[in-house]
């Protein structure tokens, strides 16, 4: 099995354990950090985010497919939530049964009939990929999904390569540490940030982050929020609660929390059903979308992010829709999509429960949900979709075929697992980054990458559901 684990190192358990105490102070120079689950929200006890021991293989060509194909996937989203049609075509029958994308959809068309009051957009989204690896030549390219809202780690990854360089040095593979890549998620979403608060044009206008209840992952915001300061952007974060207290609209429509006007709102929450705890919750979304406030993302660019609209995606003809003169481009975004199946009611959605019900471990059910730990798998696809089949509420979920990558060894280190080695599948993320006045696009670029590994026993899950760690490529 591939591994980028030297071979002296790989019997050696002393020699394990002493680099994973090695490795675990490094990420605590380096600032790989995480607040603890007994106190999440106090810096009093942090401790390293979880992440490899050692770097994971990537196969160069995929990687820079990856990097290549960004920008084309920022003007896609963008475009997405420019096309009211199209958002309405796509979401019709998924608003009809899930309540918190019909929710989100009635802010959106309530948007539309107001009309707009803010002309800069900002985008900051993650694409996640998988290498299909049926057999063992191939390493086929294939996107999980597109985050655009919350897209999270670009902090921490702008510090984990310095922790697995020590590390490859540490074990005398000064070579391979050299070919760890630089990676700077962090100050590409500040850059992109803070054009956008340029843009804004208001010296004493804040960044709002818009933050959850819990905060394990704030120095993943902080590296961001680090960023701006350096560049005199003040910033703030608040609750949902906390902006229904102090947050109000001024006649402009400018919003003004705590007495001061906010620029940009950077929603690090508000992405799952659970984040909105009460109906204050929605009223905050409604004013901040209301505002003349730059939303990143605005409500539409939320909606661009479903899977739904990913699944709309694949059909023939749509890509040509967003990009009518560039073929190269939809090839380059189309070569990316893996099999995605409607499960609207019709004879293709029958087709669909036809196929998941008889080779279930071949797909992937999901519904519209974010955050990892929501998809479904295997025999509960059956019983899941076998309870729904004759309804309408099969039109919550979609169907996507399951990806295979070959499995890697490697070592977790998590601060409440064993250290053991783990089979292991990786999931590329590419973060990109855009800010488009009006017409014009203003900034367009992929800023940086990130690489989740988690051990194959568990189908689903991120980082921040305790499944995945961080890792980085070493190109192969
Ligand atoms: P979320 O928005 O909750 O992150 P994802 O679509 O990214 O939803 O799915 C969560 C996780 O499930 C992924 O990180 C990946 O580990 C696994 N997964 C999702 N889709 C697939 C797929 N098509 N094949 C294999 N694994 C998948
Ligand atoms: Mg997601
Ligand atoms: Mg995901």
């Amino acid at each position: 099995m591939a591994s980028s684990i030297p071979d002296e190192v790989m019997m050696n358990a002393a020699l394990i354990k002493e680099l994973a105490d090695v490795a675990k102070d490094e990420a605590l120079l380096q600032g790989v950090l995480m607040r603890t689950k007994e106190t999440p929200n106090s810096s009093e006890l942090v401790t390293y985010a979880p992440f490899t021991l050692f770097p994971s293989p990537v196969p160069k060509p995929v990687f820079h497919q990856a990097l290549a194909v960004q920008t084309h996937f920022n003007t896609m989203v963008d475009k997405i939530s420019q096309d009211t049609d199209f958002l309405q075509e796509a979401l019709t029958s998924t608003i009809e049964v899930d309540d918190f994308t019909a929710r989100l959809f009635k802010i959106h068309q309530q948007i539309l009939k107001e009309g707009k009051s803010q002309s800069i957009v900002l985008g900051l989204n993650r694409s996640d990929y998988m290498l299909d690896q049926k057999d063992e030549k191939t390493s086929s390219l294939k996107q999980i999904e597109i985050n655009t809202i919350a897209a999270s780690f670009g902090g921490l990854s702008s510090r984990t390569p310095d922790v697995h360089r020590h590390i490859l040095k540490v074990c005398g593979r000064l070579e391979e540490s050299r070919q760890i890549l630089a990676n700077n998620p962090a100050a590409g979403l500040a850059r992109a940030l803070a054009k956008a608060w340029e843009l804004y044009a208001s010296e004493r206008a804040v960044v709002l982050f818009l933050v959850e209840e819990v905060q394990r992952n704030i120095f993943d915001h902080r590296y961001i929020e680090s960023e701006l300061w350096k560049r005199n952007i003040p910033s703030v974060r608040k609750r949902f609660d906390e902006v229904y207290e102090k947050g109000s609209l001024d006649p402009d429509k400018r919003l003004f929390v705590d007495g001061k006007e906010v620029a940009v709102v950077y929603f690090r929450d508000g992405y799952m059903p659970q984040n909105y705890i009460n109906e204050q919750c929605w009223d905050v979304r409604l004013m901040m979308e209301r505002s003349r406030a730059v939303k990143c993302p605005d409500i539409s660019t939320h909606l661009a992010g479903t899977k739904k609209v990913q699944q709309v995606l694949t059909r023939p003809g749509v890509l040509e829709r967003f990009f009518p003169e560039r073929p190269e481009v939809v090839q380059q975004i189309r070569a990316t999509f893996a099999g995605l199946y409607t499960l609207d009611v019709g004879p293709e959605g029958d087709n669909t429960v036809a196929m998941a019900l008889a080779e279930p471990d071949r797909f992937v059910l999901k519904p519209q949900r974010e955050g990892g730990g929501n998809n479904i798998y295997g025999s509960e696809i059956v019983r899941v979709l076998g309870a729904v089949k004759e309804s309408t509420e099969r039109t919550a979920y979609i169907l996507m075929d399951k990806i295979n990558p070959a499995p890697v060894q490697n070592y977790l280190l998590r601060r409440d697992a064993p250290l053991v080695i783990s089979n292991c599948l990786s999931e590329l993320g590419v973060f990109g980054a855009y800010v488009r006045q009006g017409e014009h696009m203003v900034m367009n670029e992929c800023v940086g990458h990130l690489l989740r590994t988690k051990s194959s026993e568990h189908e689903d899950g991120g980082v921040a559901a305790g499944v995945a760690v961080l890792d980085n490529p070493l190109l192969v």
